[in-house]
């Protein structure tokens, strides 16, 4: 018999549709993958080149559970220069991922009864890690007429007794929005009031379009950095998905707890691709702005090609590298015997029909939307385009 925890939770959307893309390929089909969000960039040489001589120089062994200092204090650096927050080597933890450092923040901070709030549209993984905790997670929903933005009277709303945590996504995955100052400033305005812990998970603040500027929630005052776990990677940033390095930058008691659950669960992360990170947020940054601008490219001729098919409508986002389109408006069409009532049945319709795959918008928590993952070729996006309004014009 399996725990009734895990029986609570159902595998990552994201990487299902990933996997189920991938399997049609290998079949032979001429599948456009749009599922997954995934740089479709190589990392960078310089990179590479810094594994291959860890490599070489024999660092292969077990490094520190929560990182190496050398790493550590690139974080720092880091988190200082680009974010103006200032941390100590105790107030950081390098994990597997940022979704590593999220799972481990759930271990450590909730439990059972306790109530996590999302705002929703949400990446898959924050609700299913809420329950792997015990904990239970509060939906706050946001809607397309405000950006995606909280509305901060519902968010107070659903405070209680219970409530330890918010977390927040910006740029958000899968919405592609970000929260501007103002906005984070009434943000931690409650959380300070209410005394709940903020997780911000930062992976996409790289990618940020049209003159707007990340903000850290954690470098708006003391008080609300003492509150706030802030998550970050290299795997967006640094297009290092497969290397498994992410961080966390905290209280420290926080971390520390998070540090004896990596302990006793992974170990330390990979060590050749700790010292691969310590080049990646050193050494020269020109890489990431070159995928920006093509991601920021994509972005604009995605968003007008889909605004242009009857029955989509597009917002265009300012941050990441998603779109979230409104589809609702070809609910009730068929295309012979098959009808499109949700999310899900216009994905597998695409999927199966058009041979593109995406991911439904149910998965994130709006059964109105699909997500599009644009980091893919341009001929790719193009191509898809194509043939989404073509299988969209025999709906009827
Ligand atoms: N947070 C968000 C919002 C994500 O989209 C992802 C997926 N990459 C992660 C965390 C996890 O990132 P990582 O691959 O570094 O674990
Ligand atoms: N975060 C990416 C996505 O949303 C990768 C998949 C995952 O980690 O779930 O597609």
């Amino acid at each position: 018999m399996l725990s009734e925890r895990v029986c609570k939770i159902k595998p990552s959307a994201t990487l299902a549709m990933d996997t189920k893309a991938k399997a049609m390929k290998a079949k032979g089909l001429d599948i456009v993958n749009f599922g997954v969000g995934e740089p479709d960039f190589d990392t960078p040489d310089h990179i590479k080149e810094a594994a291959i001589k860890a490599i070489r120089e024999g660092f292969t062994k077990y490094t520190a559970v929560g990182g190496i200092d050398e790493l550590k204090d690139a974080i720092i650096a880091k988190l200082k220069n680009d974010n103006g927050i200032d941390y100590a080597r105790e107030e950081i933890i390098v994990s597997c991922g940022a979704k590593h450092s999220l799972y481990n923040i759930a271990q450590a901070l909730y439990g059972p009864g306790d109530e996590v709030l999302i705002p929703s549209p949400y990446w898959v993984s924050y609700p299913d890690q809420v329950l792997l905790s015990d904990a239970v997670p509060v939906f706050v929903h946001t809607t397309e007429a405000d950006s995606f933005m909280l509305k901060t009277e519902l968010l107070e709303s659903k405070i209680t007794k219970k409530t330890k945590a918010l977390i927040l996504n910006s740029p958000s995955n899968p919405t592609g929005f970000i929260y501007d100052r103002k906005a984070l400033e009434a943000i931690a305005a409650i959380a300070v009031k209410h005394n709940i812990y903020v997780i911000a998970d930062e992976v996409y603040e790289k990618l940020v379009y049209d003159g707007h500027e990340h903000i850290s929630i954690a470098s708006l005052g003391k008080e609300i950095k003492a509150l706030t776990i802030v998550v970050n990677a290299l795997s967006k940033s640094h297009a290092m998905t497969g290397w498994r390095i992410g961080y966390a930058a905290g209280p420290k008691d926080i971390i520390k707890a998070m540090t004896n659950i990596q302990s006793q669960s992974t170990s330390n992360p990979n060590s050749i691709a700790q010292k691969a990170a310590v080049t990646a947020l050193t050494g020269p940054q020109d890489s990431v702005g070159i995928m920006r601008a093509e991601f920021d490219k994509r972005r604009k001729f995605l968003v007008d090609g889909l605004n242009n098919i009857k029955g989509i409508r597009c917002l265009p986002p300012t941050g990441a590298f998603y779109v979230f389109p409104n589809v609702s408006a070809l609910y009730g069409k068929k295309a012979g015997q098959r009808q499109i009532n949700s999310s899900l049945d216009f994905a597998l319709y695409l999927l199966e029909e058009a041979k593109v795959a995406l991911v439904h918008g149910e998965a994130f928590g709006d059964d109105n939307y699909i997500r599009i993952s644009y980091a893919t070729s341009m001929e790719n996006i193009e191509k898809a385009l194509g043939r989404i309004r073509e299988a969209v014009a025999r709906l009827g």
